[in-house]
C-alpha cells in the first residue's frame, strides 16, 4: 500500500493523528528533502527509515518503489510541505501504482490552496487551481487563456515573481478584479492582502514580498463584459 501523506505548510501542529501513525508504521518514508522531513519526524519522535524522492530522481526510482510495494511493504510519500502531487512530486508514482494495481490512499490534510481560497472572501464554490504559472515560454498565453475564466483562480507564486505576476494579471484581467494575496499561511507572519488588482499591485510596489504566497483572483463577472483588456506578448 502506498500512502500519500500531507504534511504541515508551516505550523507543525497541522498534521493528523492518522498521518503520524502511518508515518510511524510504514517501512519506508519517501521524502522530497530528507532534512526537511527529519525535522517533522524528530518533532513527533518517529524513526522510520527515509529515502529521498524528488523531481530529479522520481523517474529513476519508480520501478524500485513499485517493487517494494509489490513485495507487500507499506510506503509513505511526503513532500516538503502540503500534499504530495500538488505542485510537488507524487503524480508519477501514483500513476505507476494505478497501472500495476497497487493500492494507493491519499490522506486528507494540509495544502496551501484551500485555506487561501476559503479565507480570500472570493467565491469558493467553484475554482480552478493553476499552480505555478510557466516562468518563461507560454506564460502570457496561459494568463491570456484565463481572461474569460468565470471561476475563482488560485495560483502559487514565489516571492520574487509575485509583483510581476500581479501586474501581468492586471494587464490582462483588468484593474478592478478582486484579489487576495495570502502570505505565510499558518505561520507567525500570516497575512492576507485583499483588494482590487490595482490596489494590491500598489501595496506590493511599496512592501517588498517576503515568504510564501498564494494568489486568489476573482473570476470574470458579467458586468465586465465589453471592457477592453490589454494582452501580453509571449516574449515577455
Ligand atoms: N504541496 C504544496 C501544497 O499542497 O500546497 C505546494 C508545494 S509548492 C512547491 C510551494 C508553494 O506552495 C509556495 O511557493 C507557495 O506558493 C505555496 N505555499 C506553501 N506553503 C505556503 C504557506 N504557508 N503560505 C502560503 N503559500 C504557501
Amino acid at each position: 500500500m502506498l500512502y500519500i501523506i500531507p504534511t504541515p505548510i508551516g505550523n507543525l501542529e497541522d498534521i493528523t493523528l492518522r498521518a503520524l501513525r502511518i508515518l510511524k508504521e510504514s517501512s519506508l518514508v519517501l521524502a522530497e528533502d530528507t532534512r526537511t522531513t527529519r525535522v517533522l519526524l524528530d518533532h513527533y519522535d518517529i524513526h522510520t527509515h527515509m529515502e529521498s524522492y524528488h523531481k530529479y530522481n522520481e523517474h529513476g526510482k519508480l520501478a524500485y518503489v513499485a517493487d517494494r510495494l509489490q513485495a507487500g511493504e507499506t510506503v509513505a510519500l511526503v513532500s516538503d510541505a502540503g500534499t504530495p502531487g500538488i505542485s510537488d512530486p507524487g503524480f508519477l508514482v501514483v500513476r505507476e501504482c494505478v497501472r500495476q494495481g497497487i493500492e494507493v490512499e491519499c490522506l486528507p490534510g494540509p495544502t496551501a490552496a484551500i485555506p487561501a481560497l476559503v479565507v480570500s472572501g472570493i467565491p469558493c464554490d467553484r475554482f480552478v487551481f493553476e499552480g505555478f504559472l510557466p516562468q518563461k515560454k507560454g506564460r502570457s498565453t496561459r494568463i491570456a487563456s484565463l481572461a474569460e475564466e468565470k471561476r475563482s483562480m488560485v495560483f502559487y507564486e514565489s516571492p520574487y515573481r509575485v509583483l510581476k505576476t500581479l501586474e501581468q494579471l492586471m494587464a490582462v484581467l483588468g484593474s478592478h478584479r478582486q484579489v487576495a494575496v495570502c502570505r505565510e499561511l499558518t505561520k507567525v507572519h500570516e497575512e492576507i492582502v485583499r483588494g482590487t488588482l490595482e490596489e494590491v499591485v500598489s501595496h506590493f510596489r511599496t512592501h517588498a514580498p517576503r515568504g510564501e504566497f498564494v494568489i486568489v483572483v476573482e473570476g470574470s463577472t458579467s458586468s465586465e463584459k465589453g471592457k477592453m483588456h490589454h494582452s501580453l506578448d509571449d516574449a515577455e
